[in-house]
């Protein structure tokens, strides 16, 4: 019997996680300093507690995972400075289609 393991959530994205897989399990991963967490650590609250260590980066952690998962919609700089607007709009976008995506399989 498989011992129970965590699963990697699209939810997770949000603390700049990803995930490697180890055997049989997920293990998370942060996308800022690479650090692989314990399966044990697939959860909310060690996750977001992770992301505090990159408090500078909380809000670059989004753009670095939705240019990881769409890289062909790369974020663009707007010259007249709406590049905030633009980012956040692709970004929930992105994530409109991530959770979509996870209904499907
Ligand atoms: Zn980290």
């Amino acid at each position: 019997m498989a011992a129970k393991t965590r699963k990697f959530s699209e939810d997770y994205v949000k603390f700049g996680f990803t995930f490697i897989e180890k055997g049989q399990s997920q293990l998370p991963q942060c996308v800022i300093c690479m650090n692989v967490l314990s399966n044990d650590s697939m959860r909310p609250n060690r996750l977001g507690r992770h992301l505090k260590q990159h408090p500078t980066l909380v809000l670059k952690t989004k753009e670095f995972f939705s240019s990881k998962a769409e890289s062909p919609k790369r974020m663009r700089l707007d010259k007249s400075g709406s590049y905030h607007t633009g980012v956040s709009q692709h970004l929930k976008a992105s994530f409109e289609i991530a959770k979509e995506t996870s209904y499907y399989r």
